[in-house]
């Protein structure tokens, strides 16, 4: 499989990132405890109830590509050069490593599983402010927006393609957050610019009215918000009235099967993440003139700034966390769920992808895992880097007794400030944590092959312990 990697990269020795160095790692440590303790009291009325997947999120981000909670050893099989691989919270939003992650396993997977060889179209949907706290007090809302929007685009792809078996395809994608993660919902669809028909036809649409688009999702939401005992016909009136109604419908540029690109990014750029570590500055409380902390986040095109008491973002942020399983990308008409799955069955589609968040698309990921990773990081995890042999995991090292004996072995072992919360949990995933930048410590997480045939103090080897 490494063999189908790009082979043009430069590959140079394993540099994880030290996480915990980041502004915004440290403005999450300074204040995650303190923002469950007053959120009742100061956030619950503007953002809802506190949720307690929350601090399981955040507490899971902190211990993200820790050696402190357990590792696996990554041994290559040519020259015997072995490290040590932390594992990954693999929490989306909240942690910006492992969504970054999601967000390239996603592009390649929707480009290659999902999307068939036919021109494709961005749409974005969004909705009036005054609407939008419904959404944030009730998440499943969220659900309900998306099949509104898809409705709309349906009617009108197929509408378009006379055909009784005409079908249009979209993936539709929740994002809750506007440019300074203010909660925000709207959609980003990825949806063909026509329909497929007669098993293997497909025919393009003409150039859509947007501000027709426009007036049937704004009806179909207001309907939806009525069925659910959100609004009143009373309230939907005063809205009707309102010379600018709130609701949008942006239609980007058709994009052709042979720009893989242009939809490999715009594949991205649907699931990406809330904020921008870039973007932000940390200024803690002792550093602050008034004493208190701040977050400095950017606009994204640079051109304005915003300051924030760093507890206000960071409780807004919080707000963008899908809950526990919720999906934030739905698949309609030719590439629902339902529609791949009879594909399938007929012989008629290549194998069938599940949906981002279930079992089956991790181990599709894990398979490609290695190339995607080298696609980010411009490193490849499974490649050694003595020897540019193929390296395989040999063992995962979750006793803590034993974690703490190696590190302490190999002087990694630093007492943390908070003890460790969570230390019997089972692991989820290993995976290299990397990042760009050429931390000096960088080399301290790597263990080479001559210190490893080290013994421990006891005069053990220290395979007696794995
Ligand atoms: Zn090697
Ligand atoms: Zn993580």
């Amino acid at each position: 499989m490494l063999n189908a990697c790009p082979t043009t990269i430069n590959f140079d020795v394993y540099q994880p990132r030290n996480p915990k160095a980041s502004a915004y790692y440290r403005c999450v440590e300074d204040h995650f405890e303190q923002l469950e303790a007053v959120w009742d009291e100061r956030y619950q009325r503007r953002f809802g109830f506190w949720r307690p997947y929350v601090m399981d999120v955040i507490q899971r981000y902190m211990d993200c590509g820790d050696l402190h909670f357990g590792f696996a050893r990554v041994k290559c099989e040519d020259c015997g050069h072995e490290y040590l691989l932390a594992y990954s919270c693999k929490r989306r939003h909240f942690c910006p490593s492992c969504h970054q992650k999601r967000v390239v396993e996603f592009g390649e997977w929707l480009c290659e599983e999902v999307l068939k060889h036919v021109p494709h179209r961005q749409w974005v949907f969004s909705i009036p402010k005054r609407i939008r706290i419904y959404f944030l007090f009730d998440r499943k809302l969220l659900t309900k927006l998306s099949r509104c929007a898809w409705k709309v685009l349906n009617l009108y792809l197929t509408q378009a393609v006379p055909y009784d078996d005409a079908k249009a395809g979209a993936a539709v994608a929740v994002q809750s957050f506007g440019d300074f993660q203010n909660f925000h919902p709207h959609l980003h669809i990825l949806v063909t610019d026509g329909c497929l028909y007669n098993d293997a036809a497909f025919m393009v649409c003409p150039p859509p009215d947007t501000s027709e688009l426009e007036k049937l999702f704004r009806y179909e939401v207001f309907k939806m918000l009525k069925a659910e005992g959100k609004i009143t016909d009373c309230k939907i009136e005063n809205m009707m009235n309102w010379h600018h109604s709130g609701f949008s419908v942006y239609c980007g540029k058709a994009i052709w099967p042979q720009n893989e690109d242009g939809l490999a990014n715009l594949a991205r750029y649907i699931i990406r993440a809330s904020f921008s570590q870039e973007r932000m500055k940390y200024v803690a409380a002792q550093d602050s003139s008034d004493g208190i902390a701040k977050v400095i986040y950017e606009s994204k095109d640079g051109k304005t700034s915003k300051t924030f008491e760093a507890l206000d973002w960071l409780a807004q942020l919080i707000t963008h966390i899908p809950n526990k399983g919720e999906q934030m990308i739905r698949y309609y008409g030719f590439y629902s769920n339902k529609s791949r799955g009879l594909r399938k069955k007929a012989g008629t589609d290549d194998e069938v992808p599940a949906l981002i968040d279930s079992a089956l698309s991790r181990k599709a990921f894990r398979k490609n895992w290695a190339c995607l990773i080298q696609k980010i990081y411009h490193v490849d995890p499974l490649l050694c880097p003595k020897c540019l042999g193929s390296m395989r995991i040999i063992a995962f090292i979750e006793d803590q007794q034993i974690v703490k004996k190696i590190l302490q072995h190999l002087d990694l072992w630093h007492v943390k400030r908070k003890p460790p919360a969570r230390a019997n949990d089972p692991p989820t995933q290993a995976i290299i944590i990397f990042d760009d930048s050429s931390a000096s410590d960088a080399d301290a997480y790597l263990i080479d092959a001559d210190r490893t045939s080290l013994r421990l103090s006891t005069g053990y080897p220290i395979e007696t312990y794995l």
